[in-house]
């Protein structure tokens, strides 16, 4: 409750519920200060996460407010509402026969509560059994060799903050990959994908069910991946993407590939209105064992002297996507994804591409409810990204990506992150984004989208170059790039190729500008 706590208890309502999994620490003043007839509700299993409770340690908590205030004025509830977990554990037919002991979904939930209740009211006794499973389960998640993997501990232990530095500052890396680059001013580029078309659904599709060998399925992603990269040459975009064909999500395609990671068959959670999604678990350490896009980027590579850009999901929007253990700070998970990507970014580097993309759409949205909360969650945050970003030289180029408006309060810690370019969505406010940098001088290079991809609506040249003269008032024009607000992978490939089409020709008109930024 915070400070909203004295407020909450002057309501004339009967009864109040506390969370009990974020803030444990309010209890003992929610005692001192409540009436002593106000009914209290201890949100006390977690209605946030998939992690089976320790009941007894629940119990030890709850059992003195029983006492001192009688059970009939004390409700035992979930710390908020279940609409945050999947449903039941029992419809996950295929797990790991360990980590399910670590499990609880909505249903295991209840029944912890019904436990919780009988032991309250009728005595530890009366439920030793299922206390005891309870806190063996919780005992085998402490040691268990499955989560706990030395090698990371190691790695992890010897983080220095050298390692989230570039090794030049960007004015010097800018020298460098201009010099090595060669593009022109207001290069184009796209984020990442391209449209997964019902032909890519039926690749992978087929490749699931196993109607499809893995050399058939390579062989149809190549020739998907080569078409694109032909078209983006024709259109004479910049820098080219592979196309992402070979993924299915961005964080399921990476997680997959990464120890630590559990994924469910059923496990559907709301994402917003009627949209659903299965995040993964993150229930270990987590590590790589081998490269996951090096292949795909270097075969891209191959086909096109063009810079091909490397596409990698960031270590904070791995996080923030997926079901986060509870048995260590979120940092400290954060922290194991970034060194996974960060080998990652070398090999590709390695592999000889040159420009490396690192998306971070979800950075904002990890943002804590109370402002206060913030300037920890960005220091970890940026910090982690730029782990991620800094095991390469110079020359090597770092872009990432953020969808979503309203920058604006946090346009210090985007800053912070160091990427060379950041591409960030602006079409549909028409540039209001662009305010932060009126006082804000934002130190890289930036491609502000040009137009909005969530819409079928075919943008013109002159709309796009209008965009691009109004961003050159605010950010020097040899900082520009010209990109439209996300990936295509929603899109029809028709309206791609006039879309992108009418970009590149935006880009042109501005280019030949003898000034564009006045
Ligand atoms: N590279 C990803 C894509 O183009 C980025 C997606 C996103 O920003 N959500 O699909
Ligand atoms: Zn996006």
């Amino acid at each position: 409750m915070g400070d909203n706590l004295d407020l909450a208890l002057s309501l004339p309502v009967a009864g109040l519920h506390i969370d009990l999994v974020r803030a444990p620490g309010q209890l003992a003043e929610v005692l001192a200060k409540a009436r002593y007839d106000l009914t209290l509700s201890l949100g006390a299993i977690d209605g946030r996460n998939v992690w089976r409770s320790d009941l007894r340690q629940i119990l030890s908590m709850i059992e003195p407010v029983v006492a001192a205030r009688g059970a009939e004025r004390i409700i035992l509830a979930p710390s908020c509402s279940l609409l945050h977990v999947p449903l039941d554990l029992d419809l996950e037919d295929d797990l790991d026969v360990d980590i399910r002991q670590w499990l609880a979904f909505a249903a295991q939930k209840m029944a912890e509560l019904k436990v919780l209740a009988r032991a309250v009211n009728e005595g530890r006794a009366a439920v030793s059994a299922e206390l005891r499973a309870a806190s063996d389960a919780a005992a085998a998640r402490r040691t268990s060799l499955k989560i706990h993997d030395p090698a990371v501990q190691a790695r992890l232990a010897a983080v220095n903050p050298a390692m989230s530095r570039r090794v030049a500052p960007y004015a010097e890396r800018e020298q460098v990959q201009k010099a090595i680059l060669g593009l022109p001013g207001f290069p184009t580029t796209t984020i990442g994908s391209f449209p997964q078309t019902d032909a890519v659904r039926k690749i992978r599709a087929g490749f699931a069910k196993g109607t499809l060998s893995p050399a058939e399925y390579d062989d149809a992603l190549r020739q998907e991946t080569e078409a694109a990269i032909r078209w983006q040459e024709d259109i004479d975009l910049d820098v080219l993407v592979h196309g992402e064909f070979e993924r299915n999500d961005m964080v399921q395609y990476f997680g997959e590939q990464l120890s630590g990671y559990l994924f469910t068959k059923r496990a559907w959670v709301q994402s917003y209105g009627s949209r659903c999604v299965r995040p993964p678990i993150i229930f270990g350490d987590v590590s790589r064992p081998k490269p996951m896009t090096v292949q795909w980027s270097s075969y891209a590579q191959s086909l096109t002297t063009k810079p091909m850009k490397g596409m990698l999901t960031g270590p904070v929007t791995m996080l923030q996507w997926s079901f986060v253990r509870d048995d260590q700070p979120r940092s400290a998970t954060c922290t194991q994804i970034a060194l996974a990507l960060r080998d990652e970014v070398v090999d590709l580097e390695r592999a000889g591409i040159r420009i490396i993309q690192i998306d971070e759409p979800a950075l904002r949205e990890g943002l804590p409810l109370r402002q206060a909360d913030w300037p920890p969650y960005l220091d970890w945050a940026t910090e982690c990204f730029r782990m991620t970003a800094s095991g390469v030289a110079p020359a090597t180029q770092i872009h990432t990506h953020m969808c979503y408006s309203d920058f604006n309060d946090i346009i210090e810690s985007i800053g912070a992150l160091d990427a060379d370019v950041i591409s960030i969505e602006t079409a549909r406010s028409k540039m209001e984004l662009l305010n932060a940098f009126k006082t804000y001088r934002y130190p890289n290079e930036i491609g502000p989208g040009v137009y909005d991809i969530h819409a079928p609506r075919l943008p013109t040249v002159e709309e796009m170059a209008d965009l691009l003269r109004a961003a050159a008032r605010y950010i020097p024009a040899e900082r520009l790039w010209v990109n439209p607000d996300c990936g295509l992978k929603t899109r029809k490939w028709d309206e791609v190729r006039s879309a992108l089409g009418n970009m590149v020709a935006a880009a042109k008109a501005v280019r030949t500008l003898p000034n564009a930024a006045e």
